[in-house]
């Protein structure tokens, strides 16, 4: 009996493998490598002394697909494949509706061909838009503002159509906020190529000395100190809730949404100063214009699954500060 992870050897997958294997789940992951390195999965191995199957494949593949299913007994999916950058995104429709959407096709006619039908998948926080208030609750009204965001709602359509036409399908959409750190052991962590988009990864790389200073993207909204806010969620504490989601839904059928995020808001200055009170290492920035597209504020009302998962974050700011810049620190050119 074992999960297949789809994108397990990207940031999330990797570190949701690494949980999976301490609670003795066999894991198979599937992943085309596209935005990922083959040493997360050697270097999960070394952390938990566990055995990972791999398969380097596409999703849009269904041949590779398939022989997955065949050759290993998969009673469950946790399924982070697919591509994330906003950006890209805008300039590249066709390919991101094509990788992400097509290849949530395949996956679910695949698992229903063989009878699997117990699914997470990797939804986000940007499926909200531009929130009407904070907190937010899963009943929040949605509406992305980006193809990569509109992937993210039509998938959790096209989960709930299936769930409609056949209940026996057992399925969370698991909606994230931001997710920062890296495992305690500094082996594992996020390797953006290139530029990185997020603000964690920016601010490891101008403390490790990769790049100058942040650019900070406005100070003029309408929060405390003028900065955007968001909800940083510890990857190891997202990881849990996949696990916390798995046991739910092998309880009972349905599709069930939740929030993953931590319900407190940090601004980017916030996150800044916690840097350095975590590690030592003043990060110099440089306000510059808002960047097009953002928000001012977002964050989680995570009660829902605390309630029904009996999961809530644990780490703190410190912990994802601390663990990212040791991740940083060790591994100067992530996995290369
Ligand atoms: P990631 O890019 O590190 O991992 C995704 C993995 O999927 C990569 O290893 C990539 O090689 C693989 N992949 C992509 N397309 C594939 C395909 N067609 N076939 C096989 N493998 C494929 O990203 P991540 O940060 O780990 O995100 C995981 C999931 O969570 C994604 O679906 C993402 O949209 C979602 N998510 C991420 C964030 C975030 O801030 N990181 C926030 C909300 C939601
Ligand atoms: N941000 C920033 N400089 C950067 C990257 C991000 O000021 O180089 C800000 C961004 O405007 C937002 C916050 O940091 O307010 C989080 O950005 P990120 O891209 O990590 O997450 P998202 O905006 O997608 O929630």
């Amino acid at each position: 009996m074992a999960i297949l992870v789809t994108g397990g050897a990207g940031y999330i997958g990797s570190h949701t493998c690494i949980q999976l294997l301490k609670e003795n789940y066999e894991v198979v992951v599937l992943d085309n490598l596209s935005n990922s390195s083959p040493k997360a999965l050697q270097r999960i191995e070394e952390i938990t002394g566990k055995t990972v199957m791999f398969y380097q494949a596409d999703l849009l593949d269904r041949q590779a697909v398939e022989r997955v299913f065949e050759e290993n007994n998969i009673t469950g999916v946790l399924h982070f494949a697919g591509l994330k950058a906003v950006g890209e995104s805008v300039e590249k429709p066709l390919y991101y509706y094509h990788n992400n959407i097509t290849g949530t096709l395949i996956l679910c006619e695949t698992m229903r061909s063989c009878g699997v039908k117990t699914l997470v998948f990797s939804s986000s926080a940007t499926v909200y838009g531009t929130p009407e208030r904070v907190p937010i609750s899963e009943e929040a009204p949605t509406g992305a503002a980006n193809p990569y965001g509109r992937t993210k709602l039509m998938i959790e359509e096209i989960l709930r159509d299936l769930h409609q036409a056949d209940s026996d399908w057992r399925i969370a959409l698991l909606r994230y906020f931001n997710p920062i750190g890296a495992d305690e052991s500094g082996r594992i962590g996020e390797d953006p190529t290139g530029l990185p988009n997020n603000l964690m990864p920016f601010i490891t790389q101008v403390a490790v000395g990769k790049r100058d200073k942040l650019m900070v993207f406005g100070d003029d909204y309408d929060t405390p100190d003028g900065t955007g806010i968001r909800d940083y969620i510890h990857v190891t504490d997202l990881a849990e809730g996949h696990l916390k989601a798995l046991e739910k839904i092998a309880a009972e059928t349905g599709v069930k949404t939740y929030n993953l995020g931590t319900g407190f808001g940090y601004s980017v200055l916030d996150i800044v100063h916690a840097f350095l009170e975590a590690t030592g290492v003043q990060v110099p920035y440089e306000i510059t214009d808002r960047r097009p597209g953002d928000i001012a504020s977002c964050y989680a009302d995570p009660s829902l699954a605390e309630k029904e998962l009996g999961w809530r974050a644990k780490k703190t700011i410190r912990d994802m500060c601390c663990d990212a810049w040791r991740w940083q620190q060790h591994n100067p050119n992530g996995y290369q």
